[in-house]
């Protein structure tokens, strides 16, 4: 940590700022300069409080050294973590795409969907029996017996579900289901008590980013699970806001490669969510594949214009075979697979 003095600092200021950082623990290093003078603190810097030393008198900033995540950091594991979801491996060499449609509906629709995704060739599928909606008037979703329907029709296909956790008072009822993977949306990606208690257990989450939030609260927010334990976490791309009304969600490209030198976790990407129009997702998710994505988590539904949530996104079954082969030819120029 290294706190900055204001060009008229006095003795009595740098030395409220010394006994300050001894009272964490920490030493002192001062640098006097024509301009400025700089204390380095020395030790372990989580025990400081930034606030308060910004607060001294005299201090004009106060500049952390240290990363404020660590199970997460790429510092902490310097490979690739590879998670293993029911015998599929995502963060490996081979990409996953996750095809499904946005919500629970019907048995039959359920089958068809887990049809679609299987002969697509993906190898995991999402649905979400537990809606979140912008307004509660909307459909919620299908709730416990969508995940009925859902375990049904994609134990047919052999597929592993990926469905989305919004209530904590529901986690007993995903594990008794064996949801394979717990998704926590975007809406909830700073829910600290959520993620407490998926962090208690060993099931795989996908953490979507926060609709707002920067990649270090994003970073952080998965601190939270890593924390209690659970490592293995998937991060999930899925656009953010912007001034831009054209699409959905501005999808942060960027973000792919700076969260793979941040992480060793694996990172995906969601293209439908981002654009939020069915014609805009083959494109995102090439890029997406292209610019070092582990995975894609894309929405597909039997009959798109029948969907009862996200119609307008939702690719067709042959929509989603024809852009996992565009995928094929994009993951092995850059020595990967799909
Ligand atoms: C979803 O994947 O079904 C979903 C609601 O996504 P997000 O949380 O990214 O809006
Ligand atoms: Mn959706």
């Amino acid at each position: 940590m290294i706190i900055i003095m204001n060009s008229e600092t006095t003795d009595e200021q740098i030395a409220g700022v010394v006994n300050k950082l001894k009272e964490f623990g920490l030493e002192s290093n001062v640098s006097r300069g024509i301009e400025r003078t700089v204390i380095g603190a020395i030790g372990d810097e989580t025990k400081a409080d930034k606030e308060l030393l910004q607060a001294l008198s005299g201090v004009e900033d106060v500049i952390r050294v240290m990363k404020p995540y660590k199970i997460v950091a790429r510092s902490y594991h310097k490979e690739d973590t590879v998670i293993d979801i029911g015998g599929v491996k995502l963060g490996g060499k081979q990409i996953q795409v996750i095809g499904g449609p946005c919500s629970v509906e019907t048995q039959t629709q359920m089958d068809a969907a887990a049809e679609g995704v299987a002969a697509a060739g993906c190898r995991l599928m999402r649905g979400g029996a537990f809606k979140p909606r912008t307004s509660p008037y909307s459909f919620q979703g299908t709730g416990v017996e969508g995940l009925e329907m859902f375990r049904k029709a994609a134990s047919k296909s052999n597929l592993p579900i990926v469905t989305e956790l919004m209530d904590v008072r529901m986690l007993d009822t995903f594990l008794e289901h064996d949801v394979d993977v717990i998704q926590i949306g975007t809406r909830n990606m700073q829910n600290f008590d959520l993620l407490k208690e998926v962090g208690r257990t060993h099931k795989p989450v996908i953490l979507k980013r926060g609709m707002s939030a920067t990649i270090s609260e994003w970073l952080m927010a998965a601190e939270y699970i890593a924390a209690g334990g659970n490592h293995n976490i998937i991060f999930c791309e899925r656009g953010v806001r912007s001034f831009e009304t054209y699409y959905r969600n501005m999808l942060d490209v960027t973000a792919i490669p700076v969260l793979k030198k941040e992480t060793h976790l694996p990172v995906i990407v969601d293209p439908s969510h981002a654009g939020g129009k069915a014609w805009m997702v083959p494109a995102l998710a090439r890029a997406a594949v292209a610019a070092g994505a582990d995975g894609l988590l894309v929405e597909m539904h039997p009959t798109p214009c029948e969907a009862w949530c996200d119609a307008d996104q939702a690719l067709d079954p042959q929509e989603l075979k024809v852009l996992m082969g565009q995928l094929g030819g994009i993951a092995q120029a850059i020595g990967r697979s799909i």
